[in-house]
């Protein structure tokens, strides 16, 4: 087992496989996009492969596949299969906006994942529209079926903004009335590659839970996930959960297990640090697995304690989430 200086496990890396993204959602990215990384700067398959086999050997069991848009990167399945066959990767997952997805689920289960995570923040086909800048709501409303009937545990994602998509916190807590979906209502983070939108957050974590609370009077908290970032809930009589993700109040970093490595290779021990450690350059400057090590040993024994230290330590964010992986 791996710890890092304040005793947390690591155990879970988020892989951003891509920067590149086939929609443009208004959290994430300004509307004509970011300038993404030319293709000699994201990491090679090969070279992700090697971290994570590295990582495994040192510990880490889960690897979520992130981006950008996972599936826009050609090869994203015969790189999964090579996951699969890494010894040590017991959970492997995968977070999506789901309008390329629906292909691939089938050889998904058949390659053990078992839950995917779902972006979904409006059911109003005009709402989405203006979230994601494209009209792609019948294609992921398609996946999320076809997800379902194939037995994958689902989680939506849905951001909730003001002025955006406050209307829909009911319509998609409804999704858990019938199936075992878990409907994740997250406060947005200024990672939109232009800082934030808002000079306060409206729609803190507090403030979520009392719209759901008059929505749903009877609704009542369940236990959480262990290292889950939600707190979870359900409405009484639905077969599904509603859960809060304080991602900008970040109240969940005391049992922080998850790593991120983004499109570029750069480790990142908090969400909120700015890079700790350039693993591309070590690895094509011809390093050695135990230089590789040692490197992440060194960056886990400086992990921040929570989000608000790392960011006192970067100064004003300024990338897109597509480029970290959510
Ligand atoms: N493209 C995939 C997707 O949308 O699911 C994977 C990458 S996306 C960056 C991962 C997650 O980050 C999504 O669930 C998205 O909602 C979330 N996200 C992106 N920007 C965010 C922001 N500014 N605040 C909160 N969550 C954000
Ligand atoms: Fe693309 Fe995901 Fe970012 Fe939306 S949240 S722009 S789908 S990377």
């Amino acid at each position: 087992m791996l710890y890092d200086n304040h005793n947390r496990p690591i155990q879970y890396l988020r892989l951003a496989v891509t920067d590149r993204c086939n929609l443009r959602c208004f959290y994430c990215m300004p509307e004509k996009g970011i300038k993404y990384l030319p293709k000699h700067q994201l990491l090679t398959y090969e070279e992700m492969e090697r971290i994570c086999r590295i990582l495994a050997e040192m510990g880490v069991s889960k690897v979520r596949i992130t981006g950008g848009e996972p599936f826009v990167r050609n090869g994203l399945m015969d790189f999964m299969r090579t996951l699969h066959a890494i010894p040590g990767i017991t959970e492997l997952a995968m977070t999506t906006n789901g309008v390329l997805t629906a292909p691939h689920i089938g050889e998904l289960v058949q390659l053990g994942v078992k839950s995917v995570n779902l972006s979904l923040d409006t059911l109003n086909r005009d709402r989405f529209y203006q979230i994601t800048r494209r009209d792609e709501l019948p294609a992921v409303l398609n996946t999320l079926d076809a997800l379902l009937e194939a037995g994958v545990a689902v989680k939506i994602n849905a951001v909730v903004m003001e002025g955006k998509n406050t209307d829909d916190l009911g319509p998609l807590a409804e999704l858990s009335r019938h199936s075992g979906v878990s409907v994740r209502f997250i406060e947005e983070m200024p990672f939109n590659g232009e800082g934030s939108h808002y000079p306060v957050l409206h729609w803190t974590h507090r403030r979520i839970l009392n719209e759901l609370q008059s929505l749903y009077p009877g609704l009542h908290k369940i236990q959480d996930g262990p290292f889950s970032t939600s707190y979870d809930y359900q409405i009484p009589g639905y077969a599904g959960n509603v859960g809060i993700i304080a991602a900008f109040s970040r109240t969940f970093c005391g049992t922080c297990n998850r790593i991120r490595l983004t499109a570029q290779g750069t480790l990142k021990t908090c969400l909120y640090d700015n890079g700790v450690l350039d693993v591309r350059a070590l690895l094509r400057a011809g390093a050695t697995d135990t230089d590789v090590r040692a490197a992440f040993l060194k960056a886990f024994a400086h992990r921040p304690a929570n989000g608000f230290e790392a960011e006192e330590k970067r100064g004003a964010v300024t990338e897109s989430m597509s480029t970290i992986g959510g």
